[in-house]
């Protein structure tokens, strides 16, 4: 049973310094307790208090970790029902689906689609990140062959599907040490397919068309020693499944009940024939509450919106997004390269070296840790300052770079250009543009020497 928010409490350093984001130690405990929040977020909890509180730090909703090595994903470990309360953690994986009765031109072709599927945005990766492999032939033989032929063309983290435990322990075969997830622990199979995920140690999928066969089976596979659950409430109608995904994730968030404390796999590709429909149902679940969701096949147009809406659903919005804090090479610059400063906000940055880019004049772009604040609102706040810019400049090597010494601050921070110069003395400081658009003509009629 979990620990009360006042059991928690007793156990906190009780100084109320705030470092959690709460304003007490109370209402730390309270949160935790209600599993909105984790226990990692206060710092100064021992290790033994730690162990004690395992229990109710352990999110209510189980991190399922597939594949290995940096094309592994995580999913689940969530804490709230909706985003604005705080954030959700571990992004929706969209995958492609392959199976054993598809000949190798298609299978090729969807794995091309997934291969080319990769955009970066605000500094992300946005992909396909897995690819379910399905024996529709239920030969032990064909699944192998085609688990050997996806493992060969990518090192994306894959699904196995096969109900046959026979079937599926020849692509577990194949699939080597890649720490597949096996799909799925069904009535009819549920000890054999339980002991092949323990003996292997691998994540196993649980199916079962109603939410109460589903729970049973749950509670029967971690009564196994089984841990790694991913669930699928398999109803395969649109409606159901998505009344199924709420209903699991507010019982295991606002009851805590355990059996449904796993993330969700769904098959938008398993409920309809029309194309235009899977990728609406594939949006659906990437907002409520799918963790893995599987398509018929990544075309750009489908997987593009839908890697993008990922983006947004799982980014944190009390968090701006931020770039790294350092000198970027737009184009490639050299020793008499102009030198500009700006912030980290990533709207800012993209904005300002697109603009950059667009001049055809290589530049050096110093970027700013103002905790993802634009110039203006970092400026503000005491954080796009002349301590702050100089100390960027100073530690990041820019100097070694560059053989002369003009730093051009954006127009809408002209102000701080005086003490900038006091901090920077042997830097000429240039006032830059206040809107980014003008940024090429301005670089056009610099001049560095
Ligand atoms: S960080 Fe820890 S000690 Fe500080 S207020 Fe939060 S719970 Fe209390």
């Amino acid at each position: 049973m979990g620990l009360s928010g006042l059991d928690i409490f007793k156990k906190l350093p009780k100084t109320n310094c705030k470092e959690c984001g709460f304003p007490t130690c109370l209402a730390f405990a309270m949160k935790l307790a209600a599993g909105q929040t984790s226990l990692d977020e206060c710092p100064y909890v021992t290790d033994e208090v730690r162990a004690e509180l395992a229990e109710a730090a352990a999110p209510p909703i189980r991190g399922v970790t597939v594949g290995v090595g940096d094309e592994a994903f995580k999913v689940g470990e969530e804490l709230v029902l909706f985003r604005h309360e705080k954030t959700f953690f571990n992004p929706a994986v969209l995958g492609v689906l392959v199976s054993d009765d598809m000949d190798d031109a298609k299978v090729d072709e969807l794995l091309k689609q997934a291969k080319e599927c990769e955009h970066e945005r605000v500094g992300v990766m946005l992909k396909v990140g897995t690819i379910a492999v399905k024996s529709a032939s239920g030969d032990a033989g064909k699944f192998k062959a085609l688990v050997e032929k996806v493992k060969g063309a990518t090192a994306k983290p894959l699904v196995l599907m096969a109900e046959d435990v026979e079937v599926m322990k020849a692509g577990v075969e194949a699939a080597g040490d890649s720490r597949p997830l096996l799909y799925a622990a069904t009535e009819a199979n549920v000890d054999a397919m339980g002991g092949l995920a323990k003996e292997k140690d691998l994540p196993l999928a649980v199916k079962a068309a109603d939410l109460d066969k589903l729970a049973e089976l749950s509670e029967k596979l971690t009564g196994m020693g089984l841990k790694d659950l991913v669930l699928d409430p398999a109803p395969r109608k649109p409606g159901e499944t998505f009344k199924d995904l709420v209903a699991m994730r507010r019982a295991a968030l606002n009851e805590k009940f355990a059996p449904f404390g796993f993330p969700a796999i769904t098959f938008p590709c398993e409920e309809t024939d029309d194309e235009l429909y899977e990728t609406a149902l594939a949006a659906m679940y990437v907002c409520k509450y799918g963790g893995i969701v599987v398509l018929s096949h990544a075309e750009q147009w489908r997987m593009y919106p839908l890697l993008v809406l990922v983006l947004n659903v799982y980014t944190d919005p009390q968090r701006p997004m931020a770039v790294d804090s350092k000198f970027y090479e737009i184009g490639a610059p050299d020793e008499n390269s102009p030198v500009l400063v700006t912030t980290n906000f990533s709207l800012t940055y993209f904005i300002v070296s697109g603009e950059i880019e667009g001049s055809k004049i290589p530049a050096w772009l110093g970027v700013v840790d103002v905790d993802g604040q634009s110039v203006l609102t970092a400026w503000a706040a005491g954080k796009f300052v002349p301590e702050t810019i100089a100390k960027f400049i100073n530690t990041s090597g820019i100097i070694d770079k560059i053989k002369h010494r003009k730093l051009i601050i954006p127009g809408y921070v002209a102000q701080i250009s005086g003490e900038l110069e006091e901090e920077l003395p042997d830097w000429e400081i240039v006032i830059g543009t206040r809107e980014a658009a003008d940024i090429p003509a301005f670089l056009r009629q610099f001049s560095t020497v």
